[in-house]
């Protein structure tokens, strides 16, 4: 980094934060989006919204306060006018800006009183000499804390012209450069950093640029050949075979009170070999909500601690954790086996005492948040790894907890579980690491919830189904807008729709959880509901993964034209649980994009979350820039895996190829795309 000017011991260490050390890093940290500061556009065609280049003379600047002291200076260049607000200003600021003086800006424009805006935008006032006008798109990149984008745009323009192409080394082949026609790599990080006045906007604003499908094929590749290489190094430790474990297992099952599924029959005994090897499981299962894959963990853990060992079992949510221990404790005390729930909310002493048990191996089964990562955890013969839900955890979350293993140097069994019914190629590509067993089969007796559509303004005929349903012996969740911006609107949200339904539903008992609720009140409401004390049940996202109370047979979703299709099909998968027939209302705000009609008529047509899944990447046309961070799956610094789902195939056999060939280029590439966080995997 010493090469590049202006870079001393304080810029450097910021950079470290972003992870850049060195001028390849710098040159892999790359733009989230761009600007078009390439052309001046006339006033009189700025639309709201737009982020614009635009050039005019000062016609009047004035202080005036509304509320608070605001600068005006009011433009003009013959096709319109425009004003530009400033809330913090200095007086020789506010003197530069004379009337009759040419200006350039370059800001977000706005509605506002009296025509469109600009708040702070970036000027120059322009002199007797023209102003150069950018040459190529500005790119903006990710947060960049306590460094600013012009900072980085300038090391990153030095960079380019210090790196030649032996230093940044093409690790991918000649002859998958040529068939996917990718630029080099040199050639791409150029156009991705100083993308060319006529680059096409809109196509490297949603990363479908060809220099940007390049480096996405790249980290994909590396992230892949990241979980393989992984994979291969974890199979290779010992881990303690839990073999024998006597009739425990048998007996546990026996002691449910239904009977497992020819499905969850099959994963069990799965698992079981798996768990009687001594090389470390790796095993994902898959299954739609609903499909009962929480008993098929237990048979694990019983397994488990009938070897005199213990079992971890992570949930994403503290209310899912909770369920999880009640369950646990309820399916394993008869056998005497001792379960303990341990989530942020555990203290004090009660937290001692649990540490204390855990640590002397006299609590077999621990059930918990990702509190369980804490140092002060420490087990004392932990032996497998169940983690539910796992696209809530990161993989590297996950190999964390396998470092509490064993003292004995044995590497933990990992189970993960998850109602993400992926398609196969993205599977490959997120779960690389795992062997996958599928649960393809409901409990008998479901019967697929009814999905219908309407428009809020029907939501008074719903109050009175909602009281039919109620007082017949049924329960409802109301599940409350998402809004994304803020949690405090989020709970408000739901606070005020509890209101609204509680005047509405006099004769009913209503209850309200939100993210913002201690955990103990959480739970206190959850109980209430499971037992029947509460008909209705308000509730935000929360709710979405795992809570189950059978008995619940009505779903109302507001604002659902607002959520992806994964989530509202979790959600939904919260009724349907007992032998009532049961019913979903997505709520939806008019009027429906074309593409909002297309989704929720999915949700109608099939209640098969593979289905859902599948249909949910078709129809993310290009240009929806939703994406991984949605579903929660991997995420990574270009690459998404849904939008660029199409280039997983040649992804995996070129994995294949170079495991096998080219081992040095293999190393390059993580090292590069992966790096530190890929400490887990060094052999
Ligand atoms: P998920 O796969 O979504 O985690 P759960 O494990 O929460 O599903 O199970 C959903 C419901 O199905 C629970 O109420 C559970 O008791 C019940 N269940 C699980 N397996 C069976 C089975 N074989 N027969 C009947 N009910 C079952
Ligand atoms: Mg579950």
């Amino acid at each position: 980094m010493q090469r590049l000017h202006g870079v001393g011991p304080h810029l450097a260490a910021r950079l470290e934060k972003l992870g850049i050390q060195c001028v390849q890093d710098l040159l892999f940290f790359l733009p989230l989006r761009y600007e078009d500061r390439t052309q001046i556009v006339p006033i009189g065609s700025l639309r709201p919204g737009q982020r614009a280049v635009v050039e005019g003379e000062i016609q009047l600047t004035e202080v005036v306060y509304r509320g608070r002291r605001n600068l005006l200076c009011r433009i003009s260049d013959g096709t319109g006018g425009l004003i530009l607000r400033f809330f913090h200003f200095s007086r020789s600021q506010q003197d530069g800006l004379a009337r009759g003086k040419r200006i350039r800006c370059f800001g977000e424009t706005r509605p506002g009183t009296g025509g469109l805006q600009m708040i702070h935008p970036e000027y120059r006032l322009l002199g007797d000499t023209d102003l150069a006008i950018d040459d190529t798109l500005t790119p903006v990149y990710p947060t960049t804390e306590g460094l600013q984008q012009g900072r980085l745009r300038n090391l990153t323009r030095q960079a380019l012209q210090l790196v030649s192409t032996g230093e940044l080394e093409e690790w991918l082949p000649a002859r998958i450069l040529d068939a996917m026609k990718f630029p080099g790599l040199l050639e791409a990080v150029t156009m991705l950093h100083q993308p060319p006045a006529d680059t096409d906007f809109q196509a490297i604003q949603e990363g479908r640029h060809p220099a940007q499908r390049r480096m996405a094929f790249e980290e994909l590749l590396a992230q892949h050949l990241s979980l393989r290489r992984l994979r291969r190094k974890i199979r290779s430790e010992p881990a303690a075979a839990l073999v024998d474990p006597g009739a425990a297992v048998a007996d546990f099952i026996a002691s449910l009170s239904y009977v497992l599924t020819t499905a969850q029959q099959r994963v069990v005994v799965e698992l079981l070999d798996d768990l009687a090897k001594e090389k470390p499981m790796m095993r994902l299962v898959q299954g739609d909500v609903g499909s009962g894959k929480t008993v098929v963990a237990a048979v694990a853990t019983v397994c488990a601690a009938a070897c005199g060992r213990q079992s971890a079992v992570m949930a994403p949510t503290e209310l899912l954790a909770e369920q999880h221990a009640e369950n646990f404790r309820q399916w394993l005390e008869p056998l005497g086996l001792e379960t303990a729930l341990l989530t942020g909310a555990t203290k004090g002493k009660t937290r001692q005492q649990m540490l204390e048990k855990i640590a002397d191996g006299q609590v077999r089964i621990v059930v918990g948040t990702h509190a369980l990562f804490q140092e002060s955890v420490v087990f004392d013969h932990l032996a497998l790894i169940v983690v539910d839900e796992q696209h809530r955890f990161g993989v590297h979350q996950r190999l964390a907890l396998r470092e509490k293993g064993g003292g004995d140097g044995r590497c933990p069994h990992q189970l993960i579980m998850t109602a993400t019914p992926i398609p196969r190629t993205l599977a490959m590509t997120a779960y690389a690491d795992l062997d996958v067993s599928v649960i393809d089969e409901l409990p008998p007796g479901r019967r697929p919830v009814t999905t219908v559509a309407m428009p809020e303004s029907r939501r008074h005929e719903l109050v009175s189904s909602i009281r039919d349903a109620c007082l017949s012996g049924h329960q409802a969740y109301w599940v409350c807008p998402l809004i994304e911006e803020s949690d405090v609107l989020h709970y408000e949200a739901a606070e005020k729709t509890a209101d609204m339904l509680a005047e509405a539903l006099p004769e009913l008992s209503l209850g309200l959880v939100h993210g913002r609720m201690k955990s103990k009140d959480k739970h206190r409401v959850m109980q209430a509901f499971k037992e029947g004390e509460i008909n209705l049940l308000v509730a935000t996202t929360v709710i979405e993964v795992g809570v189950d109370v059978p008995n619940a047979s009505l779903m109302i979703i507001e604002n659902a034209e607002r959520m992806g299709l994964a989530q509202l099909h979790q959600l939904r998968g919260r009724v349907g649980r007992g032998s009532e027939q049961s019913s979903c209302l997505l709520l939806y705000k008019p009027p429906l994009t074309d593409l909002a009609k297309k989704r929720l008529a999915v949700l109608r047509e099939t209640n098969d979350g593979f289905k859902v899944a599948q249909a949910d990447l078709d129809l993310r046309g290009p240009g929806e820039l939703l994406g991984t961070r949605q579903t929660g799956l991997m995420q990574m610094r270009i690459a998404d895996l849904i939008r660029d789902a199409d280039l997983l195939p040649e992804v995996h056999k070129t994995a294949t190829f170079m495991m096998k060939e080219r081992p040095d280029a293999v190393d390059g590439l993580i090292r590069r795309w992966v790096g530190e966080a890929d400490r887990f995997g060094k052999v």
